[in-house]
């Protein structure tokens, strides 16, 4: 392990039934950066994240976060290292406003119990926490605005904004576009780039014009497998990768 690389695996694999849904999976992230993981349907990218975040235990292999091995961890203690992850189905209460939203969300983090409502006190602190996480993906206007209210572009602002209350280093961010038109990808893509200045990111993403904006480094998986790394730049002149992926 060397310091540059936040997240490392080595040899991970999973099997279900003796079929190899991820295998001897090396995989590297640097410090800073923006990754993305892409590969076909049934390729493993979720299950990889599912064993990144420990909500699957490997067959085989280590993962190393900050050096720390958590390949034996439960989700919430490598959560609380600083490794998050921001479901791919919106995990934001429908009737609670934003700011309540964010609110709920970091009184899980740190622990309080409900008895901080009857503090003025506690309760100005978390919402002045709450209203600078809605400040830092641009849905300041909208906090008083119940979830279920909200466009969908703005409430996987929202779903971000949840998973910043979390406190992270690094966001492991499931198809943070899926099911978006064109303008609240825009604006998704805007916020990623903004949040990556502070926090690492690793991304699964099927559109591949954000993936080729976006990302530092990205990683093509087939069948379980690292076929190719590089940039995007790399990865559309890699036959391999044109041939299984790209379709070109
Ligand atoms: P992707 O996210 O790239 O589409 P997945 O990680 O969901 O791929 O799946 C990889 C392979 O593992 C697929 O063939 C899938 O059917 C299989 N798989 C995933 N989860 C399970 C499971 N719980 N039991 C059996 N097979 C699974």
């Amino acid at each position: 392990m060397t310091d540059e690389f936040i997240l490392e695996t080595h040899g991970l694999t999973k099997q279900f039934a003796g079929f190899y849904a991820v295998r001897d999976v090396n995989l590297q992230v640097r410090k800073g950066t923006i990754h993305a993981l892409i590969g076909p349907n049934g390729a493993g990218k979720t299950t990889c994240f599912n064993l990144l975040t420990k909500f699957l235990q490997p067959s085989e292999g280590q993962i190393l976060y900050k050096g720390k091995d958590i390949s034996a961890m439960a989700p919430a203690d490598v959560a609380r290292l600083g490794l998050v992850r921001s479901f791919q189905i919106s995990a934001v209460f429908p009737h609670l406003t934003a700011l309540e939203n964010v609110r709920v969300a970091l009184q899980r983090q740190h622990g309080a119990s409900f008895d901080f409502w009857r503090s003025k006190s506690v309760l100005n602190k978390y919402n002045q926490r709450a209203a600078e996480l809605l400040e830092d993906v641009g849905l300041s206007e909208f906090a008083n605005t119940p979830a279920v209210e909200m466009a969908y572009g703005r409430k996987r602002a929202l779903e971000i904004a949840t998973t910043l209350a979390l406190d992270p280093e690094m966001m492991l961010l499931d198809e943070p576009m899926a099911g978006m038109g064109h303008e609240d990808i825009d604006k998704i893509a805007a916020l990623i780039k903004r949040i990556s200045a502070k926090y690492t990111i690793l991304m699964v993403e099927h559109n591949l014009s954000v993936v080729s904006t976006l990302s530092d480094k990205i990683t093509v998986l087939t069948r379980g497998k690292i076929l190719a790394e590089g940039n995007y730049a790399d990865l559309t002149k890699d036959e391999r990768v044109k041939e299984a992926y790209l379709g070109a």
